[in-house]
């Protein structure tokens, strides 16, 4: 068993093979220096923790061991040869598979405008990217966040509390504006100017110049920002380079079926650099970049490599920390078309979306008392019942007095 990508899902992966029985090789390869660690505590933690930050480990060299895995890192794979089923590393190794996993994750989106090639954008996606940044949030310096998105806004709230002047481009309508409900974005908003963040919204960026005191950042409408850094987080690509290479079938990602198998099938993938169709919602194609599904796709991907056939349908969740708030998100909210709020909640929100016939297709919220009606609501969108959408307003209906237990 090969798995390329030491990340969140690949580490799952690795494990749950040996947890069913898997006695065969089992070798980990990563581009990564570090042992495999978690990647949200990224644009929160590890930018406003201790002067030391350390990586929070998914595995250390006890467990390496405990579980017989090879892990090979600072690795890149170069090439697959799906004929002869082997792997090509940076260092010209090969290996041989049996059955191969794609757990590549995504890269963050370039800014791709005049300037910004030479302009010193900082990203977040591994560690290191992490600790540059850090090193650039000084207190009393003015930090532009280039994009309203779930990274942005984090990096955003951690440069607030470490003492940055904040100010946040985003270039659509809203910020948040894939998948969050206008409500839930709005409180967000809301929490970050009374934190002091700026936000300039609904405007593009027109170019980037340098400046004796770090950046200029020139909007279309002809303000200009000048800033001692500024951090880009306009989403993330599914790195899908090596597979494309070999022929697997791409669409929005590395294209997986039910069982997350690719087009060739000997490979599979999982984690942020696949779609993948979901039962629940139709069938229809998505691609998620979040923890639960990183986590969730790495264990059933074992099990189809080893030839256990269930469809994936876990339904997905979600949850960003900003200041002392945590958004959570379940199923799919965008595909609702009718949403209702739950009353009564006082400083909590929680909406629940609906298709117009009635079936919950997410729940969506803000606080600290909405975490067991959100776990209610993955239940409850996985047994796709139609119910009747109003009832849900009401603070006296138990969630869990829907559920049919069989
Ligand atoms: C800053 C940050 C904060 C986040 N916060 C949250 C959050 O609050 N809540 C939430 O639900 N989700 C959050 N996420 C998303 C979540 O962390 C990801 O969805 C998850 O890590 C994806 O795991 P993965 O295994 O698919 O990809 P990754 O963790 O990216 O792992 C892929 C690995 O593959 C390696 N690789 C790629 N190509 C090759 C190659 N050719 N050879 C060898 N190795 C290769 C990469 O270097 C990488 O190490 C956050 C993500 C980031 C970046």
């Amino acid at each position: 068993m090969v798995i390329i990508g030491a990340g969140h899902a690949g580490t799952q992966a690795a494990i749950e093979l040996r947890n069913q029985g898997w006695l065969g090789t089992i070798t980990l390869i990563g581009k990564e220096e570090l042992l495999p660690y978690e990647r949200p505590p990224l644009s929160k933690a590890v930018l406003k923790g201790s002067d030391k930050p350390s990586p929070t480990f998914i595995l250390n060299e006890e467990l390496l061991k405990e579980y017989q895995l090879e892990l090979i890192g600072k690795s890149t794979v170069t090439r697959i040869n799906r004929p002869t089923h082997m792997v090509q590393l940076s260092d010209g190794r090969e290996l041989h598979y049996e059955r191969l996993l794609l757990a590549l994750g995504a890269n963050p989106r370039q800014l791709n405008l005049e300037g910004s090639d030479t302009s010193g954008a900082l990203y977040l996606r591994t560690f290191l990217d992490a600790l540059q940044i850090r090193a650039r949030l000084v207190p009393g310096q003015h930090v532009v966040v280039v994009g309203g998105g779930f990274i942005g806004l984090e990096v955003a709230a951690s440069a607030r509390e470490l003492g940055c002047t904040v100010t946040l481009i985003e270039a659509a309508p809203r910020i948040l504006m894939r998948g969050v409900p206008a409500e839930l974005a709005t409180v967000l908003e809301a929490r970050h100017r009374a934190a002091g963040v700026k936000f300039k919204i609904g405007v593009g960026i027109n170019r980037i110049e340098s400046s004796p005191t770090g950046h200029n950042i020139i909007m279309a409408d002809g303000d200009i920002f000048n800033c001692a850094a500024f951090i880009v987080g306009i989403g993330a690509v599914p790195e899908i380079a090596l597979a494309s290479a070999c022929g697997l079938a791409i669409d929005n990602g590395i294209r997986v079926d039910h069982h997350l198998a690719t087009s060739d099938p000997d490979i599979f993938a999982a984690g942020d650099c696949c779609s993948f169709p979901h039962p629940i919602f139709g069938g229809r194609r998505i691609r998620l970049e979040a923890w639960s599904n990183a986590q969730e796709q790495g264990l059933h991907v074992a099990r189809s490599m080893l030839g256990i056939c269930e469809a994936y349908q876990e339904v997905p969740w979600f949850w960003s920390d900003q200041y002392e708030m945590t958004l959570q998100m379940a199923g799919m909210p965008d595909l609702g078309a009718v949403c209702i709020e739950r009353v009564g909640l006082e400083e909590n929100q929680l909406y629940f979306h609906f298709t117009e016939e009635g079936r919950l297709v997410g729940a969506s919220g803000i606080g600290p008392a909405i975490s067991k009606d959100i776990r209610y609501a993955q239940l409850l969108i996985r047994q796709r019942l139609t119910m009747s959408p109003s009832a849900f307003s009401s603070p006296d209906l138990k969630l869990k007095s829907l559920l049919i237990t069989k």
